[in-house]
């Protein structure tokens, strides 16, 4: 992509109610611009970054078996009030009523519907177990909107939700999705820690959140500095439990959160099988939510500098970004363009075209976060170099312009975020 014929507009300064680093960066940056309070569109870069994400989650969700689905955002209001938690979701569920007369709301989540959809497949335990996710828009009227999409009434989630015949091989499923959840995390560039947490609204046994370190998180938790305990701060534990050190506690952002619901939703809204010896029991269920749209901002409250964003290598919306120091200097010009082109089908491509002072390119590219710059400017190319520049450390390695296009591949192999 060509800056210049890009839809990029970076701000000098944030608006004045972003309170977080990440919500202000990301307005700085031009990844987001609000709508209403709570409501936000993606820009070219936000949204290139929120499929980077979700192409992470697809891939290690595919590799547990688990399968692709998408329910409706439109659910009729009778089926909250059959599994119990019409009343609530209280006036976080949008709910309105259509020209028909039919009472329906907008999906805070999706327990009700996948339930109801599933239990009009299955009959035989043959047909079981079976995990399904899907990649979508929750709508949650929340009572106060916060730090851009952290905290968000629309926002995007990955649910997913398993099927088995009883608890042992939901335990399976459980671990299964742990592990899976500990890959996309990493793979995200975050740092997190996990947690046994309270069920809340969706009731079951067993739980855990999966939480990442942030100055603006919304939770706190209790950590031991001994071993990886670590648990909600709301239970009132000053010792840990294993090695009796003192807990420290940390404010952290809800990433993903995992629940063994068991029976819950299978009793209520009678999704039953026939098990072997042809008795019938009720599905044993698991659900499985990543916020999305919120690991955005969690990325950045733990990879940024005072200049701006630094993109963990698998998420950020380009590869590598090229800053030709002076347009109107032929030879710049056409060495840039030329690695622009011999680049472009390997990797995502940046090219600041634009006719701006170095000063204000080189601001924009460190607001933005591209990991790897290529700088052409005039002195070294005297000497037939440029420089490859790491967002993150700014290591800066001058190459012969001739071999610039194997060592930047070199680099961008490194996987270090
Ligand atoms: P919270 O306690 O933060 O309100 P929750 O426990 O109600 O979240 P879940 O129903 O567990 O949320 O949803 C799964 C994930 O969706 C959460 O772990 C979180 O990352 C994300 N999420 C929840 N609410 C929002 C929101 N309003 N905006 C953005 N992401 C959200
Ligand atoms: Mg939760």
């Amino acid at each position: 992509m060509l800056w210049s014929e890009s839809f990029i507009h970076t701000l000098k300064e944030a608006p004045e109610a972003a309170e977080s680093i990440s919500h202000k960066l990301m307005l700085r940056a031009s990844l987001i611009r609000m709508l209403v309070s709570g409501v936000y569109s993606y820009l070219p870069l936000g949204f290139k970054v929120l499929k980077n994400i979700e192409n992470i989650i697809r891939e290690e969700m595919d590799k547990t078996g688990a399968q692709e689905v998408l329910l409706p955002g439109l659910q009729p209001q009778e089926l909250w009030v059959k599994s119990g938690r019409d009343e609530q979701m209280g006036e976080t569920m949008i709910r309105f009523t259509d020209r028909r007369g039919r009472k329906l709301c907008l999906g805070p989540t999706h327990e009700e519907v996948i339930t109801d959809l599933v239990k009009n497949q299955v009959r035989s335990y043959r047909q079981l177990p079976v995990t399904l996710y899907q990649i979508q828009t929750k709508y949650r009227d929340e009572l106060r909107p916060r730090f851009g999409v952290m905290r968000a009434c629309e926002f995007i989630m990955k649910d997913a939700y398993s099927f088995d015949v009883d608890e042992n091989s939901l335990d399976k499923n459980y671990r299964k999705m742990f592990a899976a959840y500990e890959t996309i995390f990493k793979r995200c560039g975050l740092s997190f820690l996990s947690t046994q947490a309270d069920c809340g609204v969706m009731g079951g046994s067993e739980s855990c959140e999966f939480m990442v370190e942030a100055l603006s998180g919304e939770d706190r938790v209790v950590v031991c500095p001994g071993c990886n305990f670590a648990k909600t701060a709301e239970d009132g534990l000053t010792n840990c439990p294993n090695c009796k050190n003192k807990l420290e506690t940390k404010t952290v952002i809800e990433v993903g959160h995992i629940f063994k619901l068991g029976t819950k939703y299978s009793k209520t809204l009678e999704a039953v099988f026939a098990g072997k010896s042809g008795e019938i029991r009720p599905i044993v269920m698991g659900c499985y939510g990543i916020g999305v749209s919120r690991l955005i901002a969690a990325i950045i409250e733990q990879n940024y500098d005072k200049n701006g964003i630094i993109w963990p290598r698998e998420v950020s919306p380009y590869d590598l970004l090229i800053i030709p120091l002076n347009m109107e200097h032929s030879r710049i010009k056409e060495l840039a363009f030329k690695l622009y082109e011999d680049l472009s089908g390997e990797f995502n491509v940046l090219l600041d075209d634009r006719d701006e002072r170095p000063g204000a390119k080189f601001k924009d590219a460190d607001l933005i976060g591209i990991p790897v710059k290529i700088i052409i400017g005039e002195k070294n190319l005297d000497e037939g170099k440029l420089e490859i520049v790491k967002r993150r450390d700014n290591i800066i390695v001058a190459v012969g312009k001739d071999s610039a296009a194997a060592q930047i591949r070199k680099t961008l192999e490194v996987r270090d975020g």
